[in-house]
């Protein structure tokens, strides 16, 4: 029973790690609600005070484990302000990434290779 428990909790930590990178967005509503929407668009509700969220694992588990959106929504929030912070502008033929004082961190070939900088750099505002 307490190998299953251990190996649910390390399932729900792995999710949290990688809730930014898929695509989930955080935002903060009121003083003590946050809703956190995922990559297809469904949204969750995070009461901060009674530590509950809305999403079906959490209603399913409620008292016994709580789920990636409750332990994720603070790193999500600090990901995403430090995602906002970093902007890219076409330059010629590339693309440029800037820090949020307007240096110049990267010029990519691709689009897609600065948004990678711009979410890997959003990522490391954890470490
Ligand atoms: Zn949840």
């Amino acid at each position: 029973m307490a190998a299953d428990e251990d190996h649910m909790r390390e399932g729900i930590l792995r999710r949290v790690k990688g809730l930014f990178e898929e695509g989930y967005r955080a935002e903060a509503v009121e003083a003590a609600m946050v809703i956190v929407t995922n990559p297809q668009g469904v949204s969750y509700t995070i009461n901060i005070l009674e530590r509950t969220c809305s999403c079906p694992f959490f209603v399913k588990h409620r008292g016994k484990y709580i789920c990636k959106h409750l332990f994720g929504y603070v790193s999500l929030l600090v990901q995403q302000q430090a995602y906002d912070k970093l902007t890219i502008t076409p330059c010629k033929q590339y693309f440029a990434v800037w820090d949020e004082y307007g240096e110049l961190i990267v010029v990519t070939v691709y689009k897609i290779g600065a948004e990678s900088v711009r979410k890997r750099l959003s990522v490391l505002a954890l470490c």
